[in-house]
């Protein structure tokens, strides 16, 4: 978990990076190293999807600077962020770089590492709680379950998937999580679907998970582009795709209409 610069030159300042993991949006699951790495920082460089509500009181001690919407609203190019991140190390500040999730889940963080290492600024990783699993959660939906899935593939939706990828997927029948995916639905639900995977496979879509205005939609493959164009459903998401959905929301009607249509369909297929 922890990764050291290994370049001893002496002559290095002694400001650092952490690289802080800032889970899925609830202050209440930032991990207790987290919130000391916080509480010591000068600089706190974060993201759109971390916590920053309560950021000021979390890290009171430092400049906030918002690396996803800043100076008339346009993002910090990766490149920038890395650029900013290393000048405050290099000027003798404890950087916090606070992002979404766990820094090594689709979050850059080993980029950031490695620019850390080649400038010989001492960096630490601490892990945070990932949108991957938790989101779902947040929806009531486990990822495993003995006798229904005994894996799980999280993937970027970021770019399509390749057919081998697909076809992978469709094979090794694992719970498939999705982030980034709300984009390249269409093309990742048509290529399941030309792979074989049953089209009444259950779909779960949670938005802005753990905010007040967090949103599930329960589909199926077959109804998935349909149902999540009628609802308008937006990024941020995590997409679940398995059996594992219809484990979920044992009070909601549309989750036990699904149970009771895929239900039907294992009798007669
Ligand atoms: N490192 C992060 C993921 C970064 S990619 C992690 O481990 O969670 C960004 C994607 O994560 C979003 O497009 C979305 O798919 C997902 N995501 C992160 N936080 C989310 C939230 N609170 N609700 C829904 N999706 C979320």
């Amino acid at each position: 978990m922890t990764t050291q610069n290994s370049r001893a030159t002496g002559s290095v300042s002694a400001g650092s990076v952490t690289l802080v993991g800032g889970g899925p949006g609830a202050a209440e699951l930032l991990t207790v190293a987290a919130v000391t790495a916080l509480q010591r920082a000068d600089v706190v460089l974060f993201d759109r999807l971390s916590p920053s509500d309560d950021l000021g009181s979390l890290a009171p001690g430092a400049t906030l600077v918002d690396v996803g919407k800043r100076a008339g609203s346009h993002p910090v190019s990766q490149a920038g962020i890395e650029e900013l991140m290393l000048e405050h190390a290099l000027a003798g500040k404890r950087v916090v770089r606070l992002k979404g999730g766990d820094p090594y889940v689709f979050g850059r963080g080993s980029e950031e590492v490695l620019a850390c290492h080649r400038n010989g600024i001492a960096v630490t990783v601490i892990s945070g709680v990932t949108s991957a699993i938790a989101v779902p959660a947040a929806a009531g939906i486990p990822l495993t379950h003995r006798g229904i899935s005994h894996a799980f593939t999280v993937i970027s939706g970021h770019a399509p998937l390749t057919d081998n990828e697909l076809e992978g997927l469709t094979l090794l029948g694992s719970t498939i999580v999705v982030l980034m995916g709300v984009g390249t639905l269409p093309t990742l639900s048509q290529g399941l679907l030309r792979h074989g995977m049953p089209a009444r496979m259950p779909v779960a879509i949670i938005e802005r998970g753990f905010s007040a205005t967090q949103r599930t939609t329960v589909s199926t493959l077959a109804t998935v582009l349909a149902d999540a164009a009628a609802a308008g459903v937006r990024s941020p998401a995590v997409l679940v795709i398995g059996e594992v959905v219809r484990l979920a929301f044992s009070g909601d009607t549309a989750a036990n209409d699904l149970v009771a249509r895929a239900a039907d369909f294992a009798v007669t297929a």
